[in-house]
């Protein structure tokens, strides 16, 4: 089986509320999806997609996605899509880095070998554990009454995690408006529901302690992505004693190697685009699972072709070790592809269906705005 064609698509997801707000004052409203298609010469297609979450989130923007494509794709005509990590290999000798650009291609080879195999990618990268996987939501930053609205409204819709974006400027109201954000959003507090306080680097040392210090004892949430650097993330974590998570910080899958031999943080957020794919994705499982570290399983946004690599990987986390899933359909107002994975009884489950399951949407994805054959 050979790599005969691979054609890109491009397509803006906007953001169904407005504006997100995260820390430092970075709103997004729209999302630059690259979608990619990867056609064997037996007629196999495979789909994946990479959509970072705006320019300055992580090393990761949407044209850099297309232009790396463009680096990469001569060079993998002619390879076998099966044969994942020897995919990685030509693709990291084409181009160092830039895992954000070479996942959508791992990911569409991990389609067509679903497809090949007759057999759902989950059952391809270990086997479904078939379990419901609770549903995280993604509440962007804002009043602390307002974000505790939209925590209840996702818990109406069956979320059963709550990511809360923190990290007030001074001037928005600093530790002081953090720590009255993750009050109010753990007010209404269920049994079996997670919570997670995401500053996405935000916070200096000294503004997580004060936000720490002004919050009544016994809330129960994790504190994810802190601080920018990861000096400053060890430094917090010698001063206190609430769980830390690893998101912008938690990369390659050498940098989770460090947080083992660091003992940087209890877990991480796995997304699959900044990983590089399904397959960095795999890795980045075991050594969370084989280190004793807990994930949850997410990409930076996308649509339901980037929740359906989430699906799959996310399904072959035993529980135990699986704070839950971004579903990343409710952050778009976009459908790129049917999937059908509903959120139901708490959960989402894999379909059973060969490769990833999807159909994608060919009228809203338009003509391919590069071809490489
Ligand atoms: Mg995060």
């Amino acid at each position: 089986m050979k790599i005969a064609r691979i054609d890109v698509f491009q397509a803006d997801l906007p953001y169904p509320g407005g504006g997100y707000r995260l820390s430092g004052g970075r709103v997004y409203e729209s999302f630059d999806a690259t979608v990619v298609r990867v056609e064997t010469a037996c007629g196999i297609e495979g789909w994946g997609e990479s959509t970072p979450f705006g320019p300055n989130y992580i090393a990761a923007h949407a044209r850099g996605v297309r232009a790396g494509i463009e680096e990469i794709a001569p060079h993998l005509l002619g390879l076998d899509p099966r044969h994942v990590d020897r995919l990685n290999d030509a693709m990291d000798r084409a181009l160092t880095g830039h895992a954000h650009t070479k996942a959508p291609i791992d990911v569409a080879c991990w389609d067509i070998f679903g497809k090949a195999a007759h057999m759902p990618v989950c059952a391809l990268l270990g086997g479904s554990t078939g379990y419901r996987m609770p549903v995280v939501s993604s509440i962007y930053a804002g009043d602390p009454e307002d974000m505790r609205a939209r925590v209840d409204a996702h818990r109406a819709q069956a979320y059963r995690g709550h990511s809360v974006k923190i990290g007030a400027s001074d001037a928005e109201g600093g530790p002081r408006l953090d720590a009255e954000r993750i009050t109010a959003a753990l007010a209404d507090a269920q049994a079996g529901e997670y919570f997670i306080a995401d500053a996405n680097g935000g916070l200096s040392v000294e503004h997580a302690l004060r936000m720490l210090g002004m919050l009544p004892s016994g809330l129960d949430f994790v504190l994810e992505a802190p601080c920018a650097t990861w000096r400053e993330t060890v430094a917090l974590r010698q001063r206190c004693t609430v769980p830390v998570i690893l998101d912008e910080l938690a990369t390659g899958d050498a940098s989770i190697a460090q947080i083992v031999a660091d003992d940087a943080a209890e877990g991480i957020s796995l997304k699959i685009s900044k990983a590089g794919g399904l397959t960095h994705g795999r890795r980045q499982r075991d050594i969370c699972l084989a280190a004793g570290l807990t994930m949850s399983v997410q990409d930076t946004v996308g649509s339901e072709i980037a929740f359906a690599a989430i699906v799959h990987l996310g399904q072959t986390v035993p529980q135990h070790a699986l704070s839950g899933i971004l579903d990343t359909r409710g952050m778009t107002e976009i459908s790129l592809a049917g999937f059908d994975a509903p959120v139901q009884e708490g959960g989402v489950m894999a379909p059973d269906k060969p490769g990833l399951g999807i159909e994608p949407d060919l009228e809203a994805l338009g003509e391919p705005v590069a071809s490489y054959s």
